[in-house]
């Protein structure tokens, strides 16, 4: 429990990604410091076979030592073993034949590139005004939510990150044809709104925005989960109390766990 919340943190990474900066061991030693319930990893799985770290993730030896952290920390924490797949629709067969191999706890669902271009970048803004930028973004979310394939919605808004920069301050409302579209698209799908917050050493606003979550709220949605997106044990359960005090701001009254891709409702503030 971290301030009268149940706490999970459902974005997680270790060395396991290629970009992962701590072992599992040292991620659950560190969720239990802090009063994490459970501790959901989701490493990245990549591809685009142009991608360099295509190969990197290697399923067994993650679940190899996900079975010793559990013997090890199993009394104290829920540990769940999650990926983070990177979505583009030009190669939606290519997760789909993967995830009927490879099962896991649950299956996030992030867009990091639009047709090979990550978004927001110069060369991706080239042919895009501020508009269709995150038009194009929005709608390759909408894709992997119709796709069928994921359990979480990974850090909407993420484009952000970039986007700010390029194109100047990001007001949710501006696109709320596009965000309200989404958001029956993950009530239809059953499939979580994550507030990720690792927007907040980025950008200064979580991955949504506020605004973004009311909206959500108000078109239906009740299904949430909250990420850190820690890569290091420091950034573990980053501003965990404000990610779950904006949700219960919005309305939202429970998160989602998983097991075996079974989704199990929790109240985000037990009795
Ligand atoms: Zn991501």
């Amino acid at each position: 429990m971290i301030a009268g919340y149940y706490a999970i943190d459902y974005q997680v990474h270790s060395f396991r990604s290629h970009d992962g900066q701590a072992s599992i061991h040292d991620q659950c030693v560190r969720a239990i410091e802090i009063g994490l319930d459970e501790i959901g990893f989701s490493e990245h799985k990549d591809f685009d076979p142009e991608d360099p770290v295509v190969a990197y993730f290697d399923y067994d030896a993650y679940m190899t030592e996900m079975e010793q952290a559990r013997t090890t920390f199993g009394d104290a924490l829920k540990i769940r073993a999650g990926v983070e797949v990177d979505y583009q629709r030009w190669f939606e067969d290519k997760i789909a034949n993967y995830l009927d191999s490879h099962p896991f706890d649950f299956v996030i669902g992030s867009v990091h590139y639009v047709d090979k271009q990550m978004i927001m970048t110069p060369a991706y803004n080239a042919t895009r005004n501020a508009n269709e930028a995150y038009q194009d973004y929005f709608q390759a979310v909408r894709d992997s939510v119709e796709s069928g394939l994921i359990d979480i919605l990974g850090h909407l808004e993420y484009a952000n990150r970039r986007g700010i920069g390029a194109h100047g301050s990001y007001i949710a409302l501006q696109y709320q044809d596009a965000l309200n579209a989404l958001f029956q698209s993950m009530i239809a799908h059953e499939v979580p709104l994550e507030i990720n917050t690792a927007g907040l050493h980025h950008v200064g606003l979580t991955y949504p925005t506020q605004e973004t979550i009311d909206l959500y709220v108000a078109q239906g949605g009740r299904l949430l989960s909250i990420g850190s997106d820690g890569h290091h044990p420091d950034k573990l359960g980053h501003r965990y109390q404000d990610a779950a005090d904006m949700a219960q701001a919005s309305g939202l009254t429970h998160l989602c766990t998983w097991h075996n891709r079974q989704r199990h409702d929790v109240p985000l503030k037990p009795e």
